[in-house]
């Protein structure tokens, strides 16, 4: 077949998952053993002439035979504990953000886990990690971000990614100060620096709320222009290295700030939707910005980031000169798969940097959907139109407009959470991070970058740039093994999260559409990527209270639990509770269909929806013999009759 009809291929998804039934075990078998048989190939091969360790007749001693027994024993009484876990592999599981993993992945990272790589150096995963950063190279590309300019690297998940982001943009936020007190030190002057509003002044001269305020490609380009002016620029590195945040830590470095700038600042806040993940509290508070300051904007009834309320916090952190280190948005929420209209909070960003002179990180904790952004490209890798996008996948409606400009402002953060273990459909430990510019690396090195770049080539040491140490190499080769299968466009990952959208689509539209009398199924709004929530209610629950209850009871009929097997299970869901102080008016239409105020709300703190993750993209496709959502809700009438 030619190139160019290969790139128009469709895949067709019954291809790329082992299959709710094994049916593809021929071929996930005949791939494994391949790879297991090779790399017995590739033992034998290494130094034949060593001869073996273990002989044949030892093999009958009794100490090897009681060793080998065990172990049989064993591995059969952990495959029988392990049918007590959790079918993620069934359409019927619609309930955390798990869910069949694609063949490539499993069958990649069990091939490479035989060599056990290490991707905390190339010298212990010479392969692994060339995977790993041209993994890296493809979510930036999908993201927008200019590939020769970007930095990005996978992770153990969200969180450990999320919490890179905010280091950088601390460390990002804070470097101005420590680059003019080296500037001072080394006597330099004349330094210039462009402030948000267009103008710009020396860097001797500026106060401290206007150190704060210089966007971060400025800030990365102050750090160089000293260097310029300098006749020994690692002195210029190694001073600024001195005065930095990250080598004084919060305390010494804020006695700095006041005893030279007289009256500092307000503490230095983080800006995050109000539902966010709660790894952003944890990280604040590791981080040494405090959890205190954390700054919740609310979100409107889609869930989405209010960006009116937004510019509103701005204005009065502003009045105060109360600096941002950064501001969060998310790409699917966590609860609804919610989209922020990330265009709108980027276009905040600039009117805030003009009126108000304020400068800030902006990053996209996109770890549940960063990889709907493949579906806003062709098989040329070029961006398709809102139209163009919208045809793949009628006769739904999908994605909204607002959505897809989400998707496509991703280009204008300064990072993106993705995690290839959510909607990569990979096994875990696969998160990632990318940075727009990857200059923002050598604020958070262990070691000054120029000491080595003598001798070895730079990518052999990605473990000094990031967070954590150790890390498996198969995980990287999992997935760059999925992403070879399943590219990173609409004819691939973007053709499979559209299916788990037009599922949750379906499903949204049969739960609206069903008959639920006496009982009642008030749905959240439509979902923006791939999450169904709903709230039930009945005309004998007098309190929110007793509805939330209910709602406890029907979750715990239809999940595993301590009283309750897997397979006493028919379909699967989740629960969360959309909390007061999270969701504030965002519910008040979903309490008005309830029949409770916003006060009943209030005493009980919350109202609990059940939650369904829609990751199986056959949920829909009635390719088998089950009308899975229709099953789905005559389980759900059952349980709800009977827990009545
Ligand atoms: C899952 C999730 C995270 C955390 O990711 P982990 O991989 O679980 O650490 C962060 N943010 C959002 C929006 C998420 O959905």
């Amino acid at each position: 077949m030619s190139e160019g009809r290969e790139n128009e291929m469709v895949t067709d998804l019954g291809s790329v998952f082992l299959g709710p039934k094994a049916e593809n075990a021929e071929v996930f078998e005949k791939l494994l053993l391949e790879a297991f048989r090779d790399h017995v190939f590739w033992r034998r091969n290494f130094h034949p002439e060593d001869g073996f360790v273990v002989r044949e007749t030892e093999k009958h001693a009794p100490g090897y035979q009681h060793s080998i027994s065990v172990l049989s024993q064993e591995l059969l009484g952990l495959l029988g504990e392990l049918k007590a876990g959790v079918p993620f592999f069934s359409p019927r599981y619609i309930g955390h953000m798990t869910s069949d993993l694609t063949m490539a992945s499993l069958i990649g990272y069990f091939a490479t886990m035989l060599y056990n790589p290490n991707n905390v150096a190339a010298e212990v995963s010479p392969v692994t990690t060339r995977m790993e950063l041209e993994v890296a190279d493809q979510l930036a590309r999908m993201i927008g971000y200019d590939t020769g300019r970007q930095w990005g690297h996978l992770t153990s998940g969200g969180t450990v990614a999320n919490f890179e982001a905010l280091w950088v943009a601390r460390n990002v936020k804070y470097l101005p100060v420590a680059v003019r007190w080296a500037a001072e030190e080394l006597g330099v002057t004349g330094v210039q620096v462009p402030l948000p509003d267009g103008s710009s002044a020396d860097l001797t001269e500026l106060g401290l709320w206007e150190l704060l305020n210089i966007a971060p490609d400025a800030t990365l380009d102050l750090a160089a222009s000293l260097h310029r002016h300098v006749d020994d620029p690692y002195r210029a590195v190694e001073l600024v290295g001195h005065h930095s945040l990250a080598r004084l830590g919060y305390q010494e470095f804020g006695r700095r700030l006041s005893a030279e700038f007289g009256d500092s600042l307000p503490p230095g806040v983080v800006l995050v939707p109000s539902t966010a993940h709660y790894s952003w509290e944890k990280i604040c508070r590791s981080l040494g910005i405090g959890g205190a300051q954390l700054v919740h904007i609310p979100v409107d009834n889609r869930f989405r980031m209010d960006t009116a309320a937004l510019q509103e916090t701005l204005r009065g952190l502003a009045a105060r000169a109360q600096p941002v280190i950064g501001c969060v948005s998310v790409i699917g929420t966590t609860e609804e798969s919610a989209v922020d209209r990330l265009d709108q909070v980027v276009q905040v960003r600039e009117t805030s940097a003009r009126e108000l002179g304020m400068a800030f990180h902006l990053h996209a904790d996109a770890a549940w959907g960063g990889y709907a952004a493949s579906i806003i490209y062709g098989p040329d890798g070029k961006r398709r139109s809102y139209e163009e996008t919208l045809a793949s996948y009628a006769p739904e409606v999908w994605p909204e407009e607002g959505v897809y400009r989400g998707l496509a402002a991703l280009e204008h953060t300064d990072s993106v959470t993705i995690d290839p273990h959510k909607l990569g459909f990979v096994p875990y430990p696969a998160g990632a991070i990318s940075f727009r510019d990857r200059r923002v690396r050598e604020l958070v090195a262990t070691e000054a970058p120029y000491l080595f770049h003598r001798g070895a080539s730079e990518w052999g040491y990605i473990g000094r740039f990031i967070f954590e140490g150790s890390k498996p190499g198969a995980a990287a080769a999992g997935v760059w093994m999925s992403h070879q299968v399943l590219p990173l466009d609409a004819r691939g990952y973007g053709r499979l999260i559209g299916e788990t959208a037009r599922g949750a689509l379906a499903l949204h539209r049969r739960i609206d559409g069903g008959d639920w009398s006496p009982f009642q199924v008030v749905l959240l709004p439509r979902p923006d990527l791939n999450i169904v929530c709903f709230a039930i209610g009945h005309p004998s629950f007098q309190t929110l209270e007793a509805t939330n209850d209910f709602c406890e009871r029907i979750y715990r009929a239809m999940s595993v639990g301590e009283e309750r097997a897997a397979r006493q299970i028919d379909y699967f869901v989740t629960k969360t509770v959309l909390r007061t102080g999270e969701y504030g008016r965002s519910v008040v239409p979903i309490l008005d269909r309830l029949g409770f105020s916003y006060d009943d709300y209030v005493r009980a703190g919350g109202v609990s929806v059940i939650r369904c993750t829609v990751m199986d993209p056959f949920l829909a496709a009635r390719r088998g013999r089950t009308d899975y959502i229709e099953g789905f809700m005559r389980s759900l009438r059952e349980v709800m009759r009977a827990q009545l």
